[in-house]
């Protein structure tokens, strides 16, 4: 019978071998795991692997350059809590996509570089391959995790380790090393396909300790001005809900750092964003969440803080590292926020103290204040537009839109925005982050528009478009929601400076007097517009927003506008020689 059997063709095929390779592992990995969206750039070794992804359904967005993918891949993984996808050649683009893979760690956004490599054996005895480059070692201590893989059946663990240690305990990038080899190596399906592992529970739950939460809880009763500092790990957290019910029983005002603007609404009324300075300075217990004591926040201490040994504080942070990092921590919770404050409302249970009335009613004062005294500026309708006049024109169609979201880059473009502009929903707003980088813009735009499917606003400093101002083919090539309004001044901080050494350049800070952005959009088939005055930049904006078209609007600005390094001019330092 069995011989009769092997004579059929078809039988034959049964018992012919299903075989599987790296380029389909690697898919199959990924999608096991929900990852379907890819950011990249094609080229050697990872051409065809593109390809095949897009072909099994994966969504497979090609940048002009590796650091705008990577950039996009990093705020996919900011908003969805899973690792955002940046794929990159070799040596040359995966330095490009490193830029943005160290971005993302040090904001703790998770992501995973993945960038083909030369041949390891030649790359090791430095023989001089094609792009080589020892990828891995360069990677290592700019991310959280590297791995490389060599054998097409270690893809599935290698998968499964990326994920894991990209958005376990604090978040950040990994970066996984693909030898061109590995994609081409030739595996039995089913064992291939048995190789492969789903991660389960990716980012656990992270319990303080019962004794943590206790002591918290004593200092912020001992308070008599408490602050709550939310900073963009609590708007990662996705734990809204509680956020909103800590701060809203406990009465305390609450400063949203940049991209945690949102996670209670601007407009609301115990933000003290509006009585910055004065929190900052009166406070006497500071409760941090998910934000950090660094530059953002001049580390906790020296002038902007008050009295030395003013103030205690509460830190909530998955990363026990973060604590004493800066000052002293007097009740370190170490667990992710939603536990750290669900546990710490239920030890509070009714008895909630109440935030003394003295303290609410100066900072109320303050901000009242304050507040008057901005939105009176921003009713300003002046041509040339400068910053308030434009922002003021962004902030009322911002209001009108709260499911938009918000991209801000620049110096004075990022520093009058970020005050501005209100934000009314949690995870709206990106910006520079915690390097305060330029170039962020048009990657995160794109994956703003990707990942949320709601319109976008980028708000640019001409000088900080520029770094990623080749994407807006991208965004027309995707037809993304993308409306980019580029804060025009003739240059960085502003388009007066002058070169006096008679050698006819301009000087270094100035571009090309009156350039037409808005030109670059049309090229690509994107609407372009040219705005001098409010009126115009409003109808514009509103227009794309509705329409959806990929836009650009070159916003005309007083190029005697804009200070040196916007709000940072103190870490800029500046000769005082005469020579
Ligand atoms: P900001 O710049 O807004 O102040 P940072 O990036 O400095 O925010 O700080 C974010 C902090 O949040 C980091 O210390 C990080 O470890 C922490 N973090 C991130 N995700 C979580 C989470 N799910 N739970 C608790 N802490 C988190
Ligand atoms: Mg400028």
């Amino acid at each position: 019978m069995s011989v009769e059997l092997q004579e059929r063709p078809e039988s034959k095929a049964e018992t012919e071998e299903q075989l599987t390779d790296g380029f389909h592992l690697l898919i199959d990995a990924l999608k096991l795991n929900g990852l379907n969206t890819i950011y990249g750039v094609p080229g050697i070794p990872i051409t065809d692997f593109g390809r095949l992804a897009q072909a099994s359904g994966m969504r497979v967005l090609s940048f002009r350059h590796e650091q705008h993918a990577g950039n996009a891949a990093a705020i996919a993984g900011y908003l969805t809590k899973m690792p955002g996808l940046c794929l990159t050649v070799s040596a040359p683009g995966f330095l490009n996509g490193l830029t943005a893979l160290a971005n993302a760690t040090t904001n703790c956004f998770p992501m995973i570089l993945l960038s083909g490599s030369s041949e390891r054996e030649i790359v090791d005895l430095q023989q001089g391959d094609y792009e080589e480059m020892d990828q891995l070692a360069i990677a290592k201590p700019l991310c959280k995790a590297a791995f490389r893989v060599l054998h097409a059946e270690d893809i599935g663990i290698a998968v499964a380790r990326a994920i894991r240690a990209a958005v376990s305990g604090r978040p950040g990038g990994v970066y996984l090393d693909l030898p061109a080899k590995l994609f081409g190596q030739v595996m039995n399906a089913d064992a291939g396909a048995k190789s492969l592992v789903k991660v389960i529970d990716p980012a656990p739950e992270q319990l303080p300790s019962q004794a943590s939460v206790k002591r918290a809880l004593d200092v912020i009763k001992s308070a008599k001005k408490p602050l709550i500092i939310l900073g963009k790990g609590a708007a990662y957290a996705q734990a809204d809900d509680v956020v909103k019910s800590f701060v809203e029983k406990s009465g305390i005002p609450f400063l949203p750092m940049s991209m945690a603007k949102g996670l209670l609404p601007d407009m609301h009324q115990q933000n003290a964003g509006a009585a910055r300075s004065l929190v900052l300075k009166e406070s006497d217990v500071v409760i941090m969440v998910g934000a950090r004591l660094n530059w953002l926040l001049s580390h906790g201490k020296g002038k902007s803080w008050g009295e030395p040994g003013s103030k205690r504080f509460v830190q909530i942070d998955i990363e026990p590292r973060e604590m004493d990092s800066n000052v002293e921590i007097a009740a370190p919770l170490v667990g992710d926020i939603g536990s750290c404050l669900g546990e710490l409302l239920t030890a509070m249970g009714d008895q909630f103290p109440a935030a003394p009335d003295g303290w609410i009613s100066a900072v109320n004062t303050k901000r009242e204040a304050n507040t008057a005294k901005m939105n009176q500026r921003l009713g300003s309708d002046t041509t040339p537009m400068d910053f308030h006049t434009a922002l003021g024109a962004l902030r009322e169609i911002m209001q009108q839109r709260p499911d938009a979201m918000l991209v801000n880059e620049g110096a004075n473009t990022l520093d009058f925005a970020r005050s501005i502009i209100n934000m009314s929903k949690p995870r709206k707003r990106l910006d520079v982050g915690t390097w305060g980088i330029m170039g962020i813009g048009m990657g995160a735009a794109v994956a703003a528009a990707v990942e949320t499917g709601h319109p976008v606003l980028a708000v640019e400093g001409d000088s900080a478009f520029g770094f990623s101002g080749m994407e807006v083919e991208t965004i027309c090539r995707y037809n993304l929601p993308v409306c980019i309004v580029v804060f025009n001044n003739n240059g960085i901080y502003r388009g007066t400076d002058e070169n006096n050494n008679g050698d006819g350049d301009v000087a270094p800070t100035v571009f090309v007097k009156n350039s037409r952005y808005d030109k670059m959009m049309e090229a690509f088939g994107g609407v372009g517009v040219y705005a001098t005055t409010r009126d115009e930049l409003t109808t514009a904006v509103n227009e794309a927003m509705d329409t959806g078209k990929p836009t650009l609007i070159n916003a005309v600005i007083d190029e005697n506008a804009g200070t040196e390094s916007g709000r940072i001019g103190n870490l800029n330092p500046q000769s005082v020689v005469k020579k």
